[in-house]
């Protein structure tokens, strides 16, 4: 999404309480906002002429002017040719239908539905008419256009890439395809003349965007530029994958509404991709310790284990000893304090290995990589910092048991784990503060499993 930028609203309202109350309600609704406001329409214009302004309302009778002649007078300025203009007013549909839109204004909120409906109003106003921030590449080749077209995206704050072929627009997104944090910017979305010179079109370079490098209308839209009138070239603009067109010699107000469009979509699409990522992310974290979900790991341990880039894999099952009494004599909120630690030390121990949340105060992790001596070292090294660690003054000990693919290849995940659950088990029967490791020959024989004390 754009980034959030403090919004100026001016308020032309000719009683002072209306003024008032619209102000507080938008200071409530919209902290980040700024509001100006102006009892009169020789006061606004006046406002006008010194600040920039995000969205004007008016109500629609003012002492000294009509609502609608200054809406009009606003649109001839220079400075707020663009600005939305909003009438709040209780009783004006049928003369803001029949001039309202001659006239410039850009909505219409009906004070019957009381203040509160206002500040929301105006809310979902904004978040309607934001969306013109972006970086955009730009292919044109002909001087003329490019610097007439340049200056209108300039002059609506949007930033752009300039390239006079194809052939070098084509190249920056592929290097943005190949190496996505290479460039300076990342586009937005990509403004292209359809005839260029040189081998390449912008038709073939639009026709490479969605069939090479697979981006659909949403992830990069694309609007091009065509002196042709004809429908069956526009009809091959579409048919290339274009989202929109607009017409040779450029008119202002229509290019940017089409860039506008297209970057909502755009602004959207991310949107939605940061919320999907972000909920899966939540999906499979453990919001108390802030480790991987055991949903996580059923997910993804199988292909872990038995991936050759990570052996040997080891899984090392912890679980923290006599932790009911902890809960019992400190409280279960001190209890959670010392999970969270946990899962902190864990994460920070193991960072390029799968840390879980088994259950309740039990952790595994899924280590690759290590030889025997490093894993039961390791293992060691945090059995010790455990027993150092004291987390909120809370002394705890952890028992560990661990199983490796080299001593026991090709189990299924859940045989694998049991063998770490035992080694454990044994752990905790020796007297628990200790690294139990599951041995070759705890599976061959089917025995009770040996497990060999790691503690010296
Ligand atoms: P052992 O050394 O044999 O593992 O003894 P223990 O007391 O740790 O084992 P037990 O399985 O009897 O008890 C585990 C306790 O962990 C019981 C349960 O209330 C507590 N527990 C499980 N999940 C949470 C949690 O999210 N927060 C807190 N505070 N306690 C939890
Ligand atoms: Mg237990
Ligand atoms: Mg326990
Ligand atoms: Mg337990």
């Amino acid at each position: 999404m754009p980034e959030i930028q403090p919004t100026r609203i001016l308020i032309v309202d000719s009683s002072a309480l209306s003024r008032e109350i619209l102000t507080r309600i938008l200071r409530d609704e919209l902290p980040r906002t700024e509001v100006i406001t102006a009892e009169s329409a020789e006061n606004a214009i006046e406002v006008l002429q010194t600040h920039k302004f995000d969205v004007i309302t008016t109500a629609l009778m003012l002492s000294d002017m009509d609502g609608l002649t200054l809406s009009r007078t606003i649109r001839d300025s220079h400075d707020h040719h663009y600005t939305p203009i909003i009438v709040v007013s209780g009783d004006a549909d049928n003369r803001l239908l029949r001039e309202g839109f001659e006239a410039g204004v850009t909505d219409y909120f009906d004070k019957s539905k009381g203040y509160k409906a206002f500040g929301s109003f105006i809310k979902s106003f904004l978040q309607r008419h934001s969306g013109l921030t972006g970086h955009i590449l730009f292919i044109e080749d002909s001087r003329t256009s490019t610097v007439v077209t340049e200056k209108m995206l300039e002059k609506h704050g949007l930033t752009f890439t300039h390239t006079t072929s194809a052939e070098e627009a084509f190249r920056l997104l592929e290097q943005q395809h190949d190496d996505p944090e290479s460039g300076e910017h990342s586009f937005d979305m990509v403004i292209t003349d359809f005839y260029t010179i040189g081998d390449m079109t912008g038709g073939d370079l639009l026709h490479g965007i969605r069939a090479k490098f697979h981006l659909s209308h949403q992830e990069l839209p694309v609007l091009v530029l065509t002196s042709a009138d004809d429908e069956k070239t526009q009809a091959d603009i579409f048919h290339a994958g274009a989202n929109d067109f607009v017409a040779k010699p450029i008119v202002e107000e229509i290019l940017i509404a089409r860039v506008r469009a297209q970057l909502l979509i755009k602004h959207q699409f991310d949107a939605i991709k940061r919320q999907t990522e972000a909920m899966r992310w939540v999906a499979v974290t453990d919001s108390l310790t802030g480790v991987r979900s055991r949903r996580y790991l059923v997910d993804n341990g199988q292909d872990f284990i038995n991936n050759p880039d990570n052996q040997p894999v080891w899984a090392i099952i912890i679980d923290l000893d006599h932790f009911k009494k902890i809960n019992d004599s400190h409280g279960h909120i001190t209890g959670d304090h010392v999970l969270a630690a946990m899962g902190d030390l864990l994460n920070r121990f193991f960072p390029d290995d799968m840390v879980i949340r088994f259950g309740g105060e039990e952790f595994c992790i899924l280590a690759k990589n290590y030889d025997r001596t490093r894993i039961l070292k390791t293992a060691e090294k945090l059995r010790r910092k455990v027993e150092e660690l004291e987390p909120v003054d809370v002394p705890v000990t952890i028992s560990i048991g661990i199983a490796g693919t080299n001593d026991h290849p090709n189990l299924h995940i859940s045989e694998f784990l049991t063998l770490a659950d035992r080694a454990l088990y044994q752990a905790k029967d020796n007297g628990r503060n200790q690294v139990c490791i599951a041995t070759p020959k705890s599976r061959k024989t089917g025995d009770e499993p040996k497990t060999s004390s790691a503690t010296p």
